[in-house]
C-alpha cells in the first residue's frame, strides 16, 4: 500500500527531516493518517518514532519536509497554536499534573465537542476528587487518554500507551481508543513497542529505522512480513 494523501487525509507528512540541534535524526519520513483510522509506528529503540511525533507538535526544529492537517502547514506554528488546531498529544510520561484531581484535569482540557470522559471511563468517576499523583498507572493512563479526548481533537498523537501497565488495562485503553476513532472520525497515529498489539488495533502501519522509514501496509500485511521486516530492518 503507498501513502498517496487522499480527501480523508487529516495528517499528511511529507519527506519530514527534523532532530535535536545539528543533528537530523529523521531523514525524509512520510506518514499518512486518515480519519477514523489509528496508525501505528513501529521500530527498534532511537528509530525516530517519539521524535516523528514531537515534530507535529512542535516540539523539535524541522529541516525539511512538511507536516499538513487537513491540507494546512503546521510548520513554523509554536505549540500551543498547533494544540489548539485540535492536534492533542500524549507523550510517554503522560504528562498530568500530579497536584490537581481527575476533575481539575477535565474541566481544564474540555472543549466544546468533547467527550464525557467519565461516560467512556467510569473508573475514574470514584476517583474525581483525587490527585493525578495518587492514581494507579491504568487510572492515570485513563486520565491522559481522557483528557485529551475531552479536548476534542481532530489527530491524537498517542506514545507508548502500554508503558508499565498490566495487559488488561491496555486492552481496555485500546479497545476504548479504537471506539472512539471509528465512531468520530479520530486520526490516531501511536508508537508502541508491542508489535502484536499495535498490529491488532491500528489499521496500516509504518515501520521506522535510522530515521527512516523502511516498510509500510496494512496491518495484517505487516505482520505477514513481520519476520522479513525484522531480519531486513531491525537486525533481529
Ligand atoms: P525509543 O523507543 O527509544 O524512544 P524512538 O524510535 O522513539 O525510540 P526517538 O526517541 O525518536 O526514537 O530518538 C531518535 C534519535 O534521536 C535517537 O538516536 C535518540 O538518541 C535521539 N534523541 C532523542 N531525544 C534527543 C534529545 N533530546 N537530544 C538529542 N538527541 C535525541
Amino acid at each position: 500500500m503507498t501513502a498517496t494523501a487522499t480527501d480523508t487525509t487529516v495528517l499528511d507528512i511529507t519527506g519530514l527531516r527534523a532532530g535535536y540541534g545539528n543533528i537530523e535524526v529523521l531523514h525524509g519520513v512520510s506518514v499518512r493518517v486518515g480519519a477514523g483510522e489509528i496508525v501505528s509506528l513501529l521500530g527498534p529503540n532511537g528509530a525516530g518514532k517519539t521524535t516523528t511525533l514531537l515534530a507535529c507538535s512542535g516540539l523539535v526544529s524541522v529541516s525539511g519536509g512538511d507536516i499538513r492537517l487537513r491540507g494546512t502547514s503546521l510548520l513554523r506554528l509554536s505549540p500551543h497554536v498547533i494544540a489548539r488546531k485540535r492536534l492533542a498529544h500524549i507523550p510517554e510520561d503522560r504528562s498530568l499534573f500530579p497536584s490537581l484531581t481527575v476533575d481539575e484535569h477535565l474541566r481544564l482540557s474540555a472543549r466544546p465537542g468533547g467527550l464525557n470522559v467519565l461516560e467512556l471511563f467510569p473508573e475514574l468517576r470514584k476517583r474525581r476528587n483525587n490527585r493525578a499523583g495518587v492514581l494507579s498507572g491504568g487510572e492515570q493512563q485513563m486520565l491522559a487518554l481522557g483528557r485529551a479526548l475531552a479536548a476534542h481533537p481532530e489527530v491524537l498523537l498517542v506514545d507508548e500507551m502500554s508503558m508499565g501497565l498490566a495487559p488488561v488495562v491496555v486492552e481496555r485503553l485500546f479497545d476504548a481508543l479504537r471506539e472512539i476513532a471509528v465512531s468520530g472520525g479520530l486520526a490516531v497515529l501511536m508508537v508502541e513497542q508491542h508489535i502484536h498489539l499495535a498490529l491488532k488495533y491500528a489499521r496500516r502501519g509504518y515501520v521506522l529505522s535510522g530515521g527512516r522509514v523502511r516498510a509500510q501496509g496494512t496491518a495484517p500485511d505487516l505482520l505477514a512480513r513481520w519476520s522479513d521486516i525484522e531480519s531486513s530492518y531491525l537486525g533481529r
